[in-house]
């Protein structure tokens, strides 16, 4: 990461980081606004109309990293950023404790209001309690409730958008796992940097201001920012079926640095001129959040159903 030789594109000091794909090389001033820029940009980009934006904050590199630049760009986002996180319960390596400890740190350091949800009281377990009652895949079950009560949550608190952190190299994975399995559906579904609200389903708006942007930059925003970041990988994560796509990515881009970008970029375009079959979005009989199963009982309520049943 560090190149004493060359000179940072905008003042001509010495850079502290290259940016391979881009052609270009910062001091650390200006890597930082080069950050805040992109995120910026990815957004406007878009068209994003501003409001009010609830950031998914963890305590890893990512979701810190983003809330970090939002809190800079607010203004010009014409946004107000708050942010949330979700007590897990995974105590394992203290994961929990630490996440939770960080994303205080982090919040107080950037003066924004965090708000906390702690499963336990949101619906009676915490995730290891679920994953023992329930013999599903970890990730899986954890993705499902995080997505459906982050939602529910930024809602109900009247928030325009939920930011998640998703990096490049996250999605070129992703994606690059898709296609060869031939698992077309999670194309099409995809990940987007904006996805509007759906008000009349309870759906509030997506940001993913970082899908074109790279782990070590998130990392290198992060050092540069002095925000604290938990290291600490979540316990009964299984990365293991991505972790080979991540690492073909590691070998295409030390051939052509900006292959992960176009490959993610061309998806997403490919995406966008598919005319798509009408997805029949129903109301969940139990929540009314949206779901689009034949008994039109959402993935989460079926899944608090069986654990209360296993309760009995
Ligand atoms: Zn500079
Ligand atoms: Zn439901």
């Amino acid at each position: 990461m560090i190149f004493l030789t060359r000179r940072c594109i905008v003042c001509g000091k010495p850079a502290i980081i290259n940016i391979k794909y881009a052609h270009a090389a910062f001091c650390s001033e200006h890597f930082k606004k080069y950050y805040e820029r992109r995120i910026l940009r990815t957004l406007k980009d878009t068209k994003f109309p501003g409001g009010k934006i609830l950031v998914a904050l963890s305590g890893g590199v990512d979701s810190v990293a983003l809330l970090t630049a939002l809190t800079e760009i607010c203004d010009e986002l014409k946004s107000e950023v708050e942010a949330v996180h979700m007590n897990l319960g995974i105590y394992q390596n203290n994961f929990s404790s630490e996440s939770m400890r960080t994303s205080n740190e982090v919040a107080k350091m950037l003066n924004v209001k965090l708000h906390i949800i702690d499963l336990k009281q949101e619906i009676g377990y915490y995730i290891p309690e679920i994953i023992s009652k329930n013999g599903r895949n970890a990730c899986s079950i954890c993705g499902l409730i995080r997505r459906y009560l982050l939602n529910k949550f930024a809602f109900e608190k009247g928030f325009d958008w939920l930011a998640t952190g998703h990096n490049l190299d996250d999605v070129a994975a992703f994606y690059l796992k898709a296609l060869a399995s031939q698992d077309i559906e999670s194309i099409i579904r995809g990940l987007d940097v904006l996805t509007p609200p759906y008000h009349e389903f309870k759906l509030v708006g997506r940001i993913r201001p970082q899908l074109y942007i790279t782990k070590m930059e998130n990392r290198a925003y992060v050092a540069l920012k002095k925000a604290p970041i938990v290291e600490i990988a979540c316990p009964l994560g299984k990365k293991a079926k991505l972790h080979k796509y991540v690492k073909a990515w590691n070998f295409l881009v030390n051939i052509n640095p900006v292959s992960q970008l176009n490959f993610v970029k061309s998806i997403n375009i490919l995406r966008s001129k598919i005319v798509k079959s009408n997805i029949n979005l129903k109301k969940c009989k139990i929540c009314g959040y949206p779901t689009t199963t034949t008994d039109s009982i959402c993935a989460f309520c079926r899944l608090i159903n069986k654990l209360k049943d296993k309760a009995k």
